[in-house]
């Protein structure tokens, strides 16, 4: 999958995702990329948040949506990614999944669960301090 969080000029927050599924998914599944509050959520008030990983297992706790309201209530995007991250792995030890999120004031963060042999994740940022964007990489929880 690949999400994506963008804010303008104007503070509008948007967040979207594009995805191929998993490999052997059975037809018709849909997955968790184009559910809003799992795949992506964006509230221009607060910020948006944007997922990927095993849909199947991350779209019952709606990881994207919890990070947004944490924010909402003063979390920094790092810690609102690391909490989403976090209520899944109280349920399942073992899944693969990372979130990106990002505050209306351009701070941004990103979590993944610590997994089999994932223990990083990456990803970008482009923002006006830079005039080329940056990879950025967190060290899964
Ligand atoms: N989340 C996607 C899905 O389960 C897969 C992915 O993120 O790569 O459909």
């Amino acid at each position: 999958t690949i999400g994506m969080i963008a804010i303008d000029q104007h503070g509008h927050v948007a967040a979207g995702t594009s995805t191929n599924g998993m490999t052997h998914k059975v037809p018709g599944r849909v997955g968790d990329s184009p559910i809003p509050g799992s795949g992506a959520y964006a509230d221009s008030t607060v910020g948006a948040a944007a997922a990927t990983g095993d849909g199947d297992i991350m779209m019952r706790f709606l990881p994207s949506y919890l990070a947004v309201e944490l924010m909402r209530n003063g979390a920094d995007p790092s810690s609102a990614c690391k909490t989403a991250i976090s209520r899944i792995k109280k349920h399942h030890k073992e899944f693969f999944g990372a979130i990106i999120c990002a505050n209306t004031t351009g701070h941004y963060g990103a979590a993944c669960n610590k997994f089999s042999k994932i223990s990083k994740f990456h990803f970008m940022v482009s923002n006006s301090e830079s005039n080329t964007p940056l990879m950025k990489s967190v060290d899964c929880i």
